[in-house]
């Protein structure tokens, strides 16, 4: 049995993240996608509400599971027995942060190996952090998020509209 995670952020998941969770579960006999607690990033959207995102996007996928999880990732890894990491990859810029990545995790955990899956072309400039502003400016989202992500990002610009206002 192959296992392997899928780590990031996913604040909130793309399709682009999607489109990689998808074709690393053929890859894999089980697939995990790790969803990073203590992100540096300043982040949206609870861990709580990540996780239920990413599991409600690839419920229908038999062989994929979603886990928070801290700590350093090599750790998670071996935690649920993997053996090897998935991450995608964009633009130059992702790859350099990757690989950089992917040399310290080679430092700390050897017996662990890198996969890196190219984006599929449609979604090569596609961040969570332009579907937010996109969505914060009041933008359409759909076909860049699922369904219930593009809900719940109107919920929460609403929510911090509102509270603006009532500060006022
Ligand atoms: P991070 O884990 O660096 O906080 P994310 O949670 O946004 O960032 O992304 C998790 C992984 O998915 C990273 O490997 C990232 O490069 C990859 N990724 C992000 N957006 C896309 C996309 N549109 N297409 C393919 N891979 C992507």
């Amino acid at each position: 049995m192959v296992v392997a995670v899928y780590p990031g952020t996913f604040d909130p998941v793309t399709n682009g993240h999607l489109d990689i969770v998808v074709r690393a579960a053929r890859l894999f006999d089980r697939l995990i996608v790790g969803i990073y607690e203590e992100s540096p990033k300043n982040v949206l959207f609870s861990t709580g509400e990540r996780v239920e995102m990413m599991s409600e996007a690839v419920s229908y996928l038999p062989n994929v599971s979603v886990q928070p999880y801290s700590g350093l990732t090599v750790e998670f890894a071996k935690r649920v027995g993997a053996r090897t990491l998935v991450r995608g990859l964009r633009a130059i810029s992702d790859f350099e942060l990757e690989i950089q990545m992917a040399h310290m995790n080679r430092e700390l955990a050897p017996e662990i190996e890198f996969v890196l899956l190219m984006t599929s072309v449609n979604y090569a400039f596609l961040s969570s952090s332009i579907v937010k502003e996109v969505a914060c400016l009041g933008g359409d989202i759909s076909g860049l998020v699922p369904e219930g992500v593009a809900v719940s990002l109107r919920r929460k610009y609403n929510a911090v509209a509102e509270h603006a206002r009532t500060r006022r």
